[in-house]
C-alpha cells in the first residue's frame, strides 16, 4: 500500500475512534449527572452531610428555592398563585384551595426574594 493511501486510511480510523471517544465521554457525563441527581435527592435534607458536598447541595437547594420564586413572580403577574399543599393553580386572592381545601396564606414575601448561590469549593 502506498504511503498516502495508508495515511488516509488511518485518518478515517482516527475519526472513527474520535467518534467512539465522544460517545464514551457523553455516556460518562450522563451517568455522572444521574449519580449527582440521585446523590442530591438522597441528601438535600441531610444536615449531617459531609462538608465536601455541603456547599454544592446547599446551592442546589437555593436554586430549587429560586425556581419557586421565579414561578411565584410569574404567577403573581398573571394574577395567579400555586397551592403549597397540592400544586393547584388558583386566582391570586383565593383564601382556600378548591382542590385540597387547605387555607392559603398570603404568598410569603420571602418566597419572592432570591437566594444568593456561592461558588462550589472545587470550582474556586
Ligand atoms: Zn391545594
Amino acid at each position: 500500500m502506498a504511503w498516502k493511501a495508508q495515511n488516509e486510511l488511518s485518518a478515517t480510523d482516527a475519526k472513527r475512534i474520535d467518534g467512539s471517544i465522544l460517545q464514551v465521554d457523553t455516556q460518562k457525563k450522563n451517568m455522572i449527572y444521574q449519580l449527582g441527581e440521585a446523590f442530591y435527592k438522597a441528601n438535600k435534607d441531610n444536615e449531617e452531610i459531609d462538608a465536601d458536598y455541603k456547599v454544592a447541595v446547599d446551592n442546589i437547594n437555593k436554586l430549587e428555592f429560586n425556581r419557586k420564586v421565579w414561578i411565584n413572580r410569574k404567577m403573581k403577574l398573571q394574577g395567579m398563585r400555586i397551592c403549597e399543599g397540592c400544586g393547584n393553580v388558583l386566582p391570586y386572592e383565593s383564601a382556600f384551595c378548591n382542590r385540597c381545601g387547605i387555607k392559603l396564606e398570603a404568598v410569603a414575601e420571602d418566597l419572592l426574594e432570591l437566594e444568593g448561590v456561592q461558588p462550589n469549593s472545587e470550582s474556586v
